[in-house]
């Protein structure tokens, strides 16, 4: 076993994953003197940002925001190089972390966590991975991604194709060279709409299958300057305890105003700010109706239509390219030359929505028109089964035999994202029903991990066991639904409601109050001892700390927060 730590496999926690989350858990449950071995299946640290490697991946959240803000040293000694980090130096940033923080002796990588199984006698979790290897422990902490568990493609017959088949969330460590190749990119989410730029340079034929169009802003990514490093670096105590704040967890002041409060003129002129910085999320928000009012939205749908058509002469490729669903409702793309590749001669988009992929054959791909594309290389851009897809691919058993699978099998219940009732000691970071998704993932990462460790040292000093019960999660549910369905992200297919993966329930699956509504509502529960999270909690005081935050019209007390950035 890579973990030097173990002379025997009792933990007092085990962690499952090596990302942003995982990394911060063990550490974090190292310093509270515990314990603990990390599990991942990669072979080394990075989560995402291990497996990710397509050309042209990058962040969406600016670098300097996308990062740690616990470690002094760390934030001072890592030097982003550009506004939008590639891949390779997020990785690199992770591995710096896990060296830093000398973390990797507490995992054992390269092992599939397979089953964990509560044992209500010994009230501890036996976890067993793919090598038949087990690990006990009295806490499980599930940090194993929102976006890690790629969805089933549901391609016939692509095992009788004769090129080289490649996903963009398993893409091989090595240099994929597309020079004189045939390239069939399937999707346009974030992932393709980054990675289309760069194959097209090289292939000497891409087809582009689209079903669904993506709204996408120009990233405008360029090198950090080393006054702007320096300048986030005099205000970063001050704009990290901001955030932790803000709506969607980013340094950001909108007008908090609707869009009628603004001339056209006016509202134009502040989109253009924002579409010239590149900053999607501010894009999303900078109205404080754009989620809520479909006609304000229209004002931003037409703006990005116009800047599409700018771009995109032919009227017919240009209505295609432009979608027709509220904007932000599905992840807004950040790109790098995007609508200008559709100019390219050996750029071809095709619409499978139009003319569906009928199957596989080993030439290429057939589409229902009888049409066969030939092509070398079929790239997968065809995401996740996003939020549950990790968890619920796990053989999860808690208390009484409860599958989580199959407790799961209409909706995610679960209270704050974080506890699943009838699966003691046992946490999802970032799990469903948390505003994860919808922010800078690393500010609510390090929010649900440090409350995780609250809830821990509660725990430990009071010899309770943490349990949320069916009550408090039914409370969380409706609450939650009463603000998702106040916006129109419950209006659009998209992962955030699971209508991506055939089958999954449609259920809106982040929370949509926001960052900084969450972590009050937090703070509410745990002054009012750990409200929520044993089951024999006075449930009343869950509804307080909601009511503390939320008027009844599911309003926030707290100024333009109500929804997220
Ligand atoms: P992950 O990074 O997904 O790590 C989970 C780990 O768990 C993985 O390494 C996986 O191998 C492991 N694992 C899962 N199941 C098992 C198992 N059964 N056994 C063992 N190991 C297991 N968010 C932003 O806020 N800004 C961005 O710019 C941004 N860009 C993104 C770009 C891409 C391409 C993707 C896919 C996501 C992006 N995200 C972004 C969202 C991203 O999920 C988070 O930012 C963050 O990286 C999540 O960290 P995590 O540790 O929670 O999960
Ligand atoms: P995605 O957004 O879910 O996009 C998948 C694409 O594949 C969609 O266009 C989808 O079309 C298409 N598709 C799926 N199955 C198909 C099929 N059988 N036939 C034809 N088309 C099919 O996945 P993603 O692009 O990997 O991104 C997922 C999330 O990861 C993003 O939303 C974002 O949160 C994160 N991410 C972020 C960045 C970044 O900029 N930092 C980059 C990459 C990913 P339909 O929509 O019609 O189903």
């Amino acid at each position: 076993m890579a973990n030097s730590e173990s002379t025997s496999n009792h933990y007092d926690c085990v962690v499952v994953g090596a990302g942003f989350s995982g990394l911060y858990a063990v550490y974090r449950a190292r310093q509270a003197g515990m314990r603990v071995v990390g599990i991942d299946v990669a072979t080394d640290v990075g989560g995402v940002w291990f497996w990710n490697k397509y050309p042209g991946a990058r962040c969406d959240v600016e670098s300097l925001e996308y990062s740690y803000s616990f470690d002094e040293g760390i934030q001072n000694d890592w030097v982003w190089t550009e506004r939008f980090a590639s891949q390779p130096e997020l990785q690199a940033y992770l591995a710096f972390v896990a060296d830093r923080l000398d973390l990797r002796r507490s995992f054992v990588f390269g092992r599939r966590v397979i089953s964990t199984v509560w044992n209500s006698t010994s009230t501890e979790w036996t976890v067993t991975d793919d090598h038949g290897q087990t690990y006990t422990a009295t806490y499980l902490i599930m940090a194993t991604g929102i976006l890690s568990a790629p969805k089933p493609h549901g391609i016939s017959g692509l095992e009788e194709f004769t090129g080289e088949i490649l996903h963009t969330a398993t893409w091989p460590d090595r240099e994929i060279d597309f020079t004189g190749k045939r390239v069939a990119v399937i999707g346009t989410g974030s992932s393709a709409v980054q990675a289309i730029p760069l194959i097209a340079e090289q292939a000497q034929e891409l087809y582009i299958l689209q079903r669904t169009p993506s709204f996408s802003l120009p990233a405008q990514n360029r090198p950090l300057r080393p006054d702007e490093i320096a300048e986030f670096a005099q205000h970063r105590d001050e704009i990290r305890a901001r955030v932790k704040y803000k709506p969607g967890g980013i340094n950001f002041e909108p007008t908090g105003k609707p869009v009628a409060a603004f001339t056209d003129t006016e509202r134009d002129a502040l989109y253009e700010s924002v579409w010239r910085e590149g900053a999607p999320f501010k894009f999303q928000s900078i109205f404080a109706d754009l989620r809520t009012s479909a006609e304000a939205n229209a004002t931003a749908m037409d703006f990005v239509a116009r800047k599409i058509r700018e771009t995109i002469t032919d009227p017919v490729l240009a209505d295609k390219l432009t979608p027709t669903y509220p904007l932000s409702t599905r992840r807004l793309c950040l790109d790098t030359n995007y609508y200008a590749t559709y100019l390219r001669p050996n750029v071809e988009l095709v619409d499978v929505k139009e003319r569906p992929i009928a199957r596989a054959v080993p030439e290429g791909l057939e589409l229902s028109d009888g049409t066969v594309l030939e092509v070398d290389v079929i790239v997968l851009a065809t995401g996740f089964d996003a939020i549950t897809g990790a968890l619920r691919n796990i053989h999860i058993v808690g208390e009484k035999g409860r599958v989580l699978a199959n407790y799961w099998a209409d909706a995610p219940h679960n209270f704050i994202g974080l506890l699943v009732a009838g699966f003691p000691n046992m946490f999802t970071v970032t799990g469903p029903s948390s505003p994860g998704a919808l922010s800078n993932m690393v500010v609510s990462i390090e929010q649900h991990v440090d409350l995780i460790m609250l809830a821990l040292e509660h725990a430990r000093k009071n010899s309770v066991v943490i349990e949320t019960s069916e009550s408090a999660q039914d409370l969380w549910a409706t609450h939650g639904e009463m603000l998702a369905n106040r916006t129109l992200f419950v209006t659009t297919d998209s992962w955030y409601v699971g209508t991506n993966v055939p089958g999954k329930p449609r259920v809106f699956l982040p929370y949509a109050g926001g960052v900084g509504n969450y972590r009050r509502i937090c703070e509410g529960l745990v002054a009012r001892h750990f409200a929520g999270f044993m089951p024999e909690n006075d449930i009343s005081l869950v509804t307080e700390a909601i009511n503390d935050v939320f008027d009844a019209e599911g309003k926030s007390k707290f100024a333009h927060t109500a929804l997220p950035h």
